[in-house]
């Protein structure tokens, strides 16, 4: 007997890296096959799935500032990359039965609906996936950033940040073989211990909205819906 639903509205957060695979850049088959069949899942306990989709496979402006690109000019190609990627997610979703709409920061009207905030809700209310493209629609902000803020605005139970690792830890596994896994740590004590869970920006926000966050691993597969189930996955960061 599976438990029920405990997360009726959640807010996933998909880096691009997560849409790679082991390819050294883009989008890879199998892996965004993968991925979108754990959303499904999730999305047939009845889920309301908002999805915040990164750029990081295609572009990231700050890398871009290192070629002597403007980064507002490279920070708008991240965001089309985000774009990319969000069409993507939507055409490997709806192969797979899943309804899904992309509604974009930037209006690219003939592309994508723009983001408007009643119109996501009632697509959520109407069992449609709702994938945000191009991140706030703003330079010098994140995905990760966008995740926050899309979670908060559209009411999200809980912010599910897809990581290529099991969750938090005290120190880097790979470099300290005795570091300790936290099953739960408050916002307070990842800021004392100075953990990297998502940026400043993004924390910050999520930390004021009292909306938590489960920092879990996208590669163990059924991972998202064992998460929204609330069973033992991943690490999860509350006030
Ligand atoms: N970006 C931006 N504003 C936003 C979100 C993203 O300018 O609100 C740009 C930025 O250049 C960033 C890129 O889009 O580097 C891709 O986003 P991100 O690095 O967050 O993707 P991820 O690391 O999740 O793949």
């Amino acid at each position: 007997e599976q438990s029920p639903v405990k997360y009726k509205r959640v807010l996933l957060k998909l880096s691009g890296e997560s849409l790679m695979g082991p390819d050294a850049f883009g989008i890879n088959r199998e892996t965004i096959q993968s991925t979108v069949e754990d959303i499904k899942e999730a999305y047939d306990m009845g889920v309301q799935i908002g999805i915040v989709v990164g750029g990081g496979n295609i572009f990231r402006g700050v890398a871009l500032g290192s070629t002597g690109m403007e980064r507002t000019q490279g920070d708008h190609m991240g965001m089309l990359a985000t774009l990319m990627n969000a069409l993507a997610l939507q055409d490997a979703l709806r192969k797979n039965g899943v309804e899904a709409r992309v509604q974009s920061a930037l209006n690219i009207e003939r592309i994508a609906e723009s983001y408007i905030r009643g119109k996501a809700l009632r697509h959520l209310e109407k069992g449609r996936i709702v994938i945000f493209a191009a991140g706030t629609g703003n330079p010098y902000f994140t995905t990760d950033t966008t995740a926050a803020l899309r979670g908060a605005e559209i009411g999200a139970d809980i912010v599910l940040k897809a990581t290529m690792v099991d969750g938090i830890y005290s120190a880097d596994p790979k470099k300290v073989p005795d570091a300790t896994f936290y099953k739960t740590i408050t916002f307070d004590e990842v800021i004392k211990r100075d953990l990297k869970v998502m940026d400043a920006t993004a924390f910050a926000l999520c930390r004021e909205q009292n909306l938590p966050i489960k920092v879990f691993n996208i590669r163990k597969k059924g991972s998202i819906a064992r998460v929204c189930r609330g069973e033992d996955e991943g690490t999860l960061v509350y006030n």
